[in-house]
């Protein structure tokens, strides 16, 4: 199981969003290891990796299922995902195909949270 969390350094100098893992150990992710730099604050970390998935939402996916957005609930083809994620994903009609509303249900409108990925 790989955490996705705020990491801290071990020498309390500074904070990168990044994944831990109890055996392999833990690496940084997105901007922060992209071009590698820290954190003076763990909100701030959060905050960098949360930017980094919103610039990564494609309106490309293939999927067969029901529009996520509330008033729609219409069958459809497409949706959204987070280049490089496995994990999530949005299925949204091509009515509601915007950033927006991907970044809304992708559950990326904000800093990022904690999760597990196996
Ligand atoms: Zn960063
Ligand atoms: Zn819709």
């Amino acid at each position: 199981m790989n955490h996705l969390t705020a990491l801290e350094r071990a020498d309390h100098t500074g904070w990168a969003y990044g994944s831990r893992n109890r055996r392999t150990g833990a690496y940084a992710l997105g901007y922060c290891a992209e071009q590698p730099h820290v954190h003076p604050t763990e909100d701030e970390a959060r905050a960098c990796y949360g930017q980094y998935q919103r610039d990564r939402v494609r309106l490309d996916s293939r999927t067969s299922n029901w529009c996520d957005c509330a008033e729609c609930g219409e069958p459809t083809k497409t949706g959204a995902r987070i280049e490089g994620d496995g994990y999530n994903l949005a299925t949204l009609c091509e009515k509601h195909l915007t950033a927006e509303l991907a970044i809304k249900h992708l559950h990326i409108d904000g800093p990022a949270g904690d999760s597990w990925q196996s």
